[in-house]
């Protein structure tokens, strides 16, 4: 495997970053995860954009721009040879000292990793899953924005732990209000009525690239649509729920904390909404052009 790091294409056991790394030390930096699907980059726009935001909000330069970004992804895939795939984007505050101050920091760490997707086995599709809500909540805005996709992932992890725990393979998590955000790695979506919703942003949601994806698919369709707060109460009474994102794509979910939700069977317009998604994920993105020469942007 071809790791993309710091400018170069370097086999995976050469692919090292410093012990002194921000990213290691503190969790200092933002990620992103992307898929490509038949040498097509899903919604690769948003992506990059997404992770530009992130590190605009934690004051980290990138040095590359963000179009020198995506000319090094297409090349990584590229030079992996992967038409199916899943590509994880690191940008780390870079190494410094032991203090937490990025100032020292001269040089932020760019990973670029074009890998195999482990995928939900196919029957959870057609089974959904059970969700647990777990007893940590999403860290508040006023603490860390919910929005910055960064390396920091404590607050998940704990709450995935937590939700394992309860026998669930995802956890639903609310925010300090008690009101539902999303899941540790995943949005969440409800059907009530024929009326698709998930919670806004700003209730402590990460602005899925999925999750925009089914809105638009809902907004381009009979499907009525909006971004709505609820309650564990919405949840436990929806007629269909699903969670969304990159690896998850759309998966149905069939209880919650012992609930079960509406027929205990995917509901028609989550399957609507996976098929739609699927035909979309060859289309919506950019190709990859695996003859073109591997040709690599210089790092400022
Ligand atoms: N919420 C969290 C906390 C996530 O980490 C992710 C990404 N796995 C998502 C939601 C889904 O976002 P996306 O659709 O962009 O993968």
């Amino acid at each position: 495997m071809q790791i993309y790091l710091n400018g170069k294409l370097v086999p995976q056991e050469e692919a090292r970053v410093s012990v002194f790394d921000h990213g290691f030390l503190y969790g200092d930096g933002v990620f992103e995860g992307i898929r490509v699907y038949d040498g097509n980059l899903f919604r690769m726009k948003e992506h990059i954009d997404r992770l530009y935001e992130s590190a605009k909000s934690i004051a980290l330069k990138i040095p590359l721009t963000p179009d020198e970004m995506t000319r090094a992804t297409l090349a990584t895939v590229a030079a992996n040879a992967k038409r199916d795939a899943y590509i994880r984007l690191v940008v780390s505050r870079g190494p410094g000292d032991l203090g937490i101050d990025p100032a020292k920091c001269a040089r932020p760490t760019v990973v670029i990793i074009v890998t195999s997707i482990v995928l939900y086995p196919a029957e959870l599709y057609e089974k959904g899953i059970a969700l647990a809500t777990t007893s940590v909540r999403r860290i508040p805005m006023q603490c860390l924005d919910p929005r910055i996709k960064s390396l920091n992932y404590l607050n998940n992890v704990l709450a995935i732990i937590d939700a394992k725990k309860a026998g669930a393979i995802e956890g639903v998590m609310l925010n300090v209000q008690g009101r539902v955000a999303e899941c540790t790695a995943d949005n969440i979506f409800i059907v009530k009525n024929g009326w698709l919703k998930t919670p806004p942003e700003l209730e402590g949601a990460l602005g899925g690239i999925t999750r925009a994806a089914v809105l638009d698919i809902a907004r381009k369709t009979d499907i009525s649509c909006s971004e709505t707060r609820m309650g564990l109460h919405d949840l436990y009474n929806a007629d269909e729920c699903f969670l969304t994102g990159t690896g998850a794509e759309v998966m149905p979910v069939t209880a919650v904390d012992g609930r079960q939700i509406g027929e205990g069977k995917p509901g028609k317009t989550t399957q609507r909404l996976l098929a739609a998604l699927r035909e979309l994920r060859v289309k919506d993105g950019l190709r990859v052009d695996y003859d073109a020469p591997v040709q690599l942007p210089r790092i400022a």
